[in-house]
């Protein structure tokens, strides 16, 4: 494994970068989940957070997910939580962000989704306004294995605050419980209001989740993606119709979708497809996806893209690519695209 410099490092560090996968949820870091337990008298400890964030294989993340998330329990904890992560983004250099909120969940657990949105996006705001945090609109997920009626739900909810910031409608969760078709319904819904559709596919599924997301649910961008290594036909539709896939790599890693996809067994990061597929000529751009839950940050990522072989230009490349596939108008593209170093 190659060290990267501190040069590069440093060159890395000075690009504009934006998150375009980045669930607000995966953004509850320890701390904040132990202030939370202690809140709502829920014993608990450091070393149980702690031994809990230690992550191994797929089945243990969701279950951190689960019990983590547990602790949002009204609009002043998901404000809470938008604080933390709008210091966080900041910190790293990220001047625009794509938030996904599980809607999905939230429904699930019967709470007050607008009111825990506009809590959270004020909080984003007010960073926003102030120079310390990044630019951020929402995307509103669904769970897929929650089933059709439900999306249903959260596309409406989505299209109902389109005017307040979100703009994407996305369904995330297990790829391999319902399929696709279910969810066309969800996704006419929330373009007919004018927001933009992602999903996640291909992240532990294979590359027909891909195509099916592009052909039934006309999705604009994936989440992850990676199976599409396994089909030279989904590659080329991804690089000939210019759909972009959001790469998370630490991610892939600790939730075992890596071993997954190359059929093997403890796969190094270096082994990660994201080179390939960039060669292919595919967009990509990279995110961290639960960044509290995989120890990662968007900086971090961007290094390991450099230990699989990328060049540094091949990494503003990339960053670039965020802001170009990014859901904004023309202006703000512009003008964030005016901050990258002149080619
Ligand atoms: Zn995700």
């Amino acid at each position: 494994m190659t060290t990267v410099s501190r040069e590069t490092l440093t060159a890395l560090r000075a690009l504009p970068k934006a998150e375009l996968h980045l669930h607000l949820e995966g953004m509850l870091q320890p701390q904040r989940v132990l202030a939370l337990a202690q809140k709502y008298s829920v014993p608990t400890d450091w070393d149980e957070v702690r031994s809990r964030y230690t992550l191994r294989g797929f089945s243990q993340f969701l279950e951190l997910y689960k019990w983590a998330t547990s602790f949002l329990r009204e609009a002043a904890d998901y404000a809470a939580l938008a604080e933390d992560a709008a210091v966080t983004l900041h910190e790293q250099g990220v001047v625009y962000a794509e938030i996904t909120l599980s809607v999905g969940v939230m429904l699930l657990r019967k709470q007050n989704v607008s009111g825990n949105f506009f809590a959270l996006r004020n909080v984003f705001r007010r960073h926003a306004e102030a120079g310390t945090g990044p630019q951020v609109q929402f995307i509103f997920d669904a769970v897929r294995q929650f089933g059709a009626e439900p999306a249903l739900e959260v596309a409406r909810l989505a299209a109902s605050l389109h005017n307040e910031g979100v703009i994407a409608f996305g369904l995330g969760g297990d790829e391999l419980s319902l399929p696709l078709q279910e969810f066309r319904k969800a996704y006419r819904l929330a373009a007919e209001h004018g927001l933009h559709l992602v999903a996640h596919a291909g992240e532990t599924g294979g590359p027909e989740q891909v195509q099916d997301a592009i052909d039934i649910l006309r999705a604009e961008r994936i989440g992850h993606g990676i199976a599409a290594i396994r089909s030279s036909a989904v590659m080329n539709t991804l690089a000939n119709r210019r759909i972009p896939l959001e790469v998370c790599p630490t991610s892939n890693l600790l939730t075992n979708a890596l071993d997954i996809q190359l059929n093997a067994t403890h796969a190094k990061l270096e082994r990660h497809p994201l080179r390939k597929l960039f060669r292919h000529g595919i967009p990509i751009t990279i995110s961290t996806d639960d960044p509290a839950m995989f120890h990662t940050s968007l900086l971090e990522e961007n290094a390991a893209a450099l230990r699989m072989g990328l060049s540094i230009a091949d990494l503003v490349a990339i960053n670039r690519n965020a802001f170009q596939y990014a859901f904004l108008s023309d202006a703000e593209r512009k003008t964030f695209l005016g901050q990258f170093p002149a080619a």
